[in-house]
């Protein structure tokens, strides 16, 4: 094939987040020459990874290496689930689980050998505590910090615009990934998507052509491979529609970056790359508002959700949830699946959306969003939740009856709404807060505060939430596979665009995923041999 190439590395990087710059600066450190190319222009930058809590998984390195793997293998095959039927990668979680158990406690010293002023902050521990190994593989998920805190106030952005000695989170991570890549010299180049795989005859993968919005063409050569590590397709309307249950796009909302469209699943489909577990998210029910990028609402992360004076009901007013479920680790990671129930008598997803329903006292406490977040995605909700009612972004009732109206006539509950059925479920929910149980969801008791001052306000839930984590199908060395279970040549996938984790999820396992397998992929690509 004649091709003009105009650049061209050992391994070129697509896309740089948390996968991207891991698996550059290991193929750098591998002795390859590396670019990175990243559709986004360098000053508004965002990856899904810089917008991140910065929290990933970082086991002890004296925790016992077996029952790591064991944990590991349980997660990334889901084989210790009562009832299994998924079917998630079970041909490579044994190896997986090896490299897993071998190199992701060394995550944490990886991260502060790019940089030593970055630190770690300890989180939590096993988050499936009967799985085989939780109890001794030493499990442990760390939070980024350039300030050696990690305030639950500052998660999320708010870090943004301080010298790097501030940053806490997924900014502290973002700017530890830029020190390394800048150390190393390896060079961005921003503002830069690609768009095609460049094949040679025998379909060996042997570069990448980007487009520029001026209509440029740029054709990379990529002599020992291409790593594909730019993101899921949260915000691609055709491949929601084409993988995601239920009303995949009024129906379903993501609140990380809009520039996660899919083009890497995209690119390698359409050279025969097989897919796993497509429509797999990490996701639970959060607020959309109708401000849109490519044609979908944005979606905010809904942290009110859970906590007390608030109740979440289904489109005709019925509690079917303890709310604490909907925001705790590891149940907000599946929690979407509850919410795509499907009547099959009136041909009715009845959760979708759903609505939170709060009062005056929670209203008067603080944003029910995360309002740091949405700014990375320009969005003004308020610290007093006031700019978001007078937005209509929260509806408002003097009564409960009001606010049931004002919830059936909004365009997604079609009329469903019942005031009697709402008016019920908040004095039923108010009766268990006063009795300090509830008995119908058992919902932890710390968080019982009852629905009862005036006005009251409500949001409409959906299934989403930061990321979507099926994708191309990748075996454990990240090499992208055909239909036929065949490597792809010189083609790698790693990150959220090929998750390792597919079904059960641990908060801060993608980034952790990132890490771990974004330097496998690295140091694979650089030992390919080059294409001549
Ligand atoms: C608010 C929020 C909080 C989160 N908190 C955590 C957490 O604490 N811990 C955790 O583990 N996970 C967390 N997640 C999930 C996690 O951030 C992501 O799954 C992870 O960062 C994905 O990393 P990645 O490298 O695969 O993709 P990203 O970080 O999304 O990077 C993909 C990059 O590819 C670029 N790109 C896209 N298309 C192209 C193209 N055609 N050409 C070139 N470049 C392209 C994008 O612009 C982007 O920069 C959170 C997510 C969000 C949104």
């Amino acid at each position: 094939m004649l091709v003009d190439f105009h650049y061209e590395a050992d391994v070129v990087v697509v896309g740089l987040g948390a996968a991207g710059g891991c698996a550059a600066i290991e193929a750098y450190d591998s002795g390859a020459e590396v670019v990175i190319v990243e559709k986004q222009p360098e000053n508004r930058h965002h990856s899904n990874t810089r917008m991140s809590g910065g929290g990933f998984h970082s086991p002890n390195p004296d925790g016992c290496p077996e029952a790591l793997k064991a944990y590991a293998k349980a997660m990334f095959s889901g084989d210790n689930l009562p009832l299994k039927l998924e079917g998630e990668m079970p041909e490579f979680a044994e190896e997986l689980a090896e490299i897993w158990a071998t190199y992701a406690p060394q995550n944490a010293a990886f991260m502060r050998s790019l940089d030593p002023q970055f630190q770690t902050v300890s989180m939590s521990s096993a988050a499936f505590p009967d799985f085989p190994g939780a109890k001794d593989a030493g499990y442990a998920v760390v939070r980024s910090s350039y300030s050696g805190s990690a305030d639950e106030k500052v998660l999320y952005g708010l870090t943004r615009n301080l010298d790097k000695s501030q940053k806490q989170s997924g900014e502290a991570f973002h700017a530890c990934l830029l020190t390394g890549i800048d150390s190393r010299g390896v060079p961005v180049h921003y503002d830069t998507p690609a768009s095609r795989l460049i094949l040679d005859e025998a379909g060996m993968v042997i570069g990448v052509t980007c487009k520029r919005e001026d209509g440029s063409s740029i054709n990379y050569h990529a002599r020992r491979a291409v790593i594909l590590s730019c993101g899921g397709y949260e915000y691609n309307k055709r491949m929601r529609k084409a993988f995601m249950d239920g009303p995949a796009c009024e129906g379903w909302a993501f609140y990380g970056s809009p520039a996660n469209t899919g083009d890497g699943i995209e690119m390698a489909a359409s050279i025969g790359a097989g897919l796993s577990k497509v429509g797999s998210v990490a996701g639970r029910i959060i607020c959309a508002i109708p401000e849109r990028r490519h044609g979908l609402k944005i979606g905010l992360n809904t942290n009110g959700v859970g906590k007390p004076n608030e109740i979440v009901v289904d489109s005709y007013g019925q509690r079917f949830a303890s709310e604490r479920r909907i925001t705790k680790d590891p149940s907000r990671y599946i929690f979407y699946k509850e919410a795509l129930h499907f009547n099959t008598i009136t041909l009715d997803y009845p959760r979708i959306p759903s609505w939170m329903i709060f009062d005056e006292s929670m209203r008067e406490r603080g944003a029910v969003v995360w309002t740091a977040s949405a700014t990375y995605n320009d969005i003004d909700w308020g610290e007093d939740n006031l700019k978001a009612i007078e937005n209509g972004w929260i509806l408002k009732g003097g009564t409960l009856e009001e606010l049931a109206e004002k919830i059936r006539n909004h365009p997604d509950n079609r009329e469903r709404m019942d005031a009697a059925t709402l008016t019920e479920a908040v004095r039923r929910y108010n009766e268990h807060c006063e009795a300090g149980w509830d008995p119908d969801y058992d919902r932890e008791p710390g968080t019982l505060g009852p629905v009862q001052e005036p006005p009251f306000y409500a949001i409409p839930l959906y299934p989403g939430g930061p990321n979507t984590k099926g994708g191309l199908r990748v075996n454990a060395q990240r090499q992208v596979l055909d239909w036929q279970d065949n490597p792809i040549p010189h083609l790698y996938a790693v990150g959220e665009i090929a998750s390792v984790f597919q079904f059960v999820y641990q908060g801060g396992g993608n980034l952790a995923e990132g890490i771990t397998l974004g330097r496998l992929a690295g140091r694979f690509a650089a030992a390919e041999k080059p294409y001549h």
